[in-house]
C-alpha cells in the first residue's frame, strides 16, 4: 500500500472522530469550544491511529500476505475469517480467487502429468524441437531406439541423429512447410537386425490462438515409427512367393514340354513311356511340394490347435522306424535305438510330432551313404522336465555356414541333390514349426563328412515314470 492512501485513511479517520466527539463535548457536556476541541483531539488521534494500523492495514497485510503466498504458489487451505463488512468481502473475493487459480493449476499440472504418461508409454519415438530447430525433450521410446541419451537438450537433429534428410524436413516444417512422411534407415539399436527402418513423421507445431500470428511455427514434432518388423516380415513374404514360384515353375515347364513333346507325336515312340514316367516324377513332386506348404500354412494360421496326447515314447519312435525301415534297408543302413526307457511318456499331438520323426529319418536317409547309421535316443532331463531327442546319422554333414540356415523354408545346401531326391526343401521348416508349436526347441550339429544330429525337445508327460 502507498504512503499516501495510509495518511489518507488516518486523515478522514480523525476527521470524523474528532467532529463526533467534539459534537458530543460541546453539546452533550456543554464544555467550552477551545476545551472540546482540545480534548475530541486527544481521544482522535490515537483512536484514528490504532484504528487505521490495526483494523484497516492489518486486513489489508493479511491480503497482500496471503496474495504474495499465492504469487509463489503456496496457496492458503484455511480461509482467514473476516467480518461481515467491505472488507471480509473484499477478502472473501480474493480467497475465492485463489481456489480458482489453485484449481486452474491443478487442471494445468495435471494436463501436463497426462502428457508425460502419454509419451512415456507410446511405442513410437517422439522428439519435439522448438522454432530453431533445436531439442526440448525426447521420450524414453525415442532415447531408446536411436541410442541417444539424455544429454540432448538443445541441440539439432543432425547432431543427434546425424541425417541430412531429416535436418532438412525439420528445416523445411521450420520455414512453413506442410508435415512430412518418410522412411528413414539407421544402424540398428535393437537385437536381431542389421539397421532399424523408421517411417518418420515431421509435423509443426503451430502457435496457440492466444500468441502473436507473427511466427507461423513454433516448433516441430518428430515421430519415428519402428518398421524394422514389418520390412523383415515383407521381405521374407516377397521371397517365399518368388521361392514358391521358382519351386512350382521348374515341375510345371517340364511337365508341360514333355507333353507338347508326347502331343507333337512322340507318344507312337518309344520313348513316351519314359516322358510319362517324367511327368509323373515331376507331378508327384509338385503334390509333395502343394502337400508341405499347406501343413506349414495349417501349423502358422491362428486357428492351429493340436491334439495333445499323452504319447509313449518308445512306440512312437518305433512307428516311425517302420515306415522308414525298408527304404533304409535298401542303402543297408542300420536304426539302433538307444537310451529310451519304456516308460518315457512325452506330451505331443501324435500326427504331427510322427511327421517331425519321418522328416529327420527320411534326411538322414537321404543324406547318408550306403551302409551308414542313424541312432535315434531319447534323454530324460530331470531338471527342466523335458525330454531330449537325438537323430545322429554317419552321413555327408552339413558345412557350418549352412547350419544356422538349414531351417528355413527352401533352403538346401546343395540345391541339385535335393531336388534329385525328392526333396523339396521344407521338410525341416515344418519339423521345426511343429517342435516350437509343442513348446519345444530344434537345433543341429554336424561335421562335413562325418554326420550330423538332429536335436529336438517336447515336455514330458508329469508322472511318467508311473506309466509302464
Ligand atoms: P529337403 O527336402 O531338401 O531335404 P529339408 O528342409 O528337409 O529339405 O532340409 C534342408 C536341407 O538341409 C537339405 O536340402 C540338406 O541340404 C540339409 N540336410 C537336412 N538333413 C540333413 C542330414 N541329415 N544330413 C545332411 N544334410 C541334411
Amino acid at each position: 500500500m502507498r504512503l499516501g492512501s495510509k495518511w489518507f485513511f488516518f486523515l478522514i479517520c480523525l476527521l470524523v472522530l474528532f467532529v463526533l466527539l467534539q459534537t458530543l463535548f460541546l453539546f452533550v457536556w456543554k464544555m467550552s469550544f477551545g476545551f472540546s476541541s482540545f480534548l475530541a483531539l486527544c481521544f482522535a488521534l490515537p483512536f484514528a491511529f490504532l484504528y487505521v494500523r490495526f483494523a484497516l492495514l492489518g486486513r489489508i497485510r493479511i491480503l497482500t500476505h496471503r496474495t504474495r503466498e499465492s504469487a509463489a504458489g503456496l496457496f492458503a487451505t484455511q480461509s482467514q475469517v473476516f467480518p461481515d463488512d467491505e472488507w471480509g468481502e473484499l477478502s472473501r473475493a480474493v480467497s475465492d480467487l485463489y481456489g480458482q487459480l489453485k484449481k486452474e493449476m491443478d487442471k494445468v499440472s495435471g494436463e501436463n502429468e497426462y502428457c508425460r504418461a502419454i509419451l512415456a508409454g507410446m511405442a513410437e519415438g517422439v522428439l519435439l524441437l522448438n522454432e530453431r530447430g533445436r531439442t526440448l525433450m525426447a521420450n524414453d521410446t525415442a532415447q531408446k531406439l536411436l541410442g541417444i541419451s539424455e544429454k540432448i537438450r538443445d541441440k539439432t537433429t543432425l547432431e543427434i541423429i546425424r541425417d541430412v534428410q531429416l535436418e532438412q524436413a525439420v528445416q523445411d516444417i521450420l520455414g512453413g512447410g506442410a508435415a512430412k512422411t518418410f522412411e528413414l534407415s539407421l544402424p540398428a539399436f535393437s537385437k536381431g537386425f542389421e539397421e532399424t527402418v523408421f517411417e518418420v513423421n515431421v509435423a509443426p507445431i503451430s502457435p496457440s490462438k492466444g500468441e502473436s500470428a507473427a511466427r507461423r511455427v513454433n516448433g516441430a514434432i518428430v515421430v519415428f515409427h519402428d518398421i524394422s518388423r514389418l520390412k523383415d516380415l515383407e521381405r521374407i513374404r516377397k521371397d517365399f512367393v518368388a521361392n514358391v514360384s521358382h519351386e512350382l515353375r521348374t515341375p510345371l515347364t517340364s511337365i508341360k514340354g514333355y507333353t507338347e513333346t508326347l502331343l507333337d507325336g512322340a507318344w507312337k515312340e518309344e520313348v513316351a513311356l519314359q516322358f510319362i514316367q517324367v511327368i509323373e516324377r515331376h507331378t508327384d513332386r509338385l503334390i509333395k511340394i502343394v502337400e508341405d506348404l499347406l501343413t506349414l500354412s495349417k501349423i502358422e494360421s491362428q486357428g492351429f490347435r493340436l491334439r495333445m496326447e499323452d504319447i509313449g515314447v518308445l512306440e512312437w519312435i518305433d512307428n516311425a522306424l517302420n515306415e522308414v525301415r525298408e527304404r533304409a534297408a535298401k542303402k543297408n543302413i542300420s536304426l539302433p535305438v538307444s537310451g529310451v526307457s519304456p516308460s518315457l511318456h512325452a506330451k505331443g499331438d501324435r500326427d504331427y510330432l510322427e511327421q517331425v520323426l519321418l522328416n529327420l529319418l527320411d534326411n538322414a536317409i537321404k543324406y547318408t551313404e550306403e551302409a551308414g547309421k542313424i541312432e535315434i535316443s531319447a534323454i530324460e532331463k530331470k531338471d527342466s522336465g523335458e525330454i531330449l531327442f537325438q537323430v545322429r546319422d554317419n552321413g555327408i554333414g552339413i558345412p557350418r555356414e549352412d547350419l544356422s540356415r538349414i531351417f528355413e523354408r527352401f533352403y538346401r545346401v546343395d540345391k541339385g541333390r535335393s531336388k534329385e531326391m525328392g526333396g523339396t526343401g521344407l521338410g525341416l521348416s515344418i519339423v521345426k514349426h511343429i517342435v516350437m508349436a509343442h513348446g519345444g526347441r530344434v537345433w543341429a550339429e554336424s561335421q562335413p563328412g562325418k554326420g550330423s544330429t538332429f536335436y529336438f525337445t517336447l515336455r514330458q508327460t508329469p508322472n511318467s515314470q508311473y506309466k509302464t
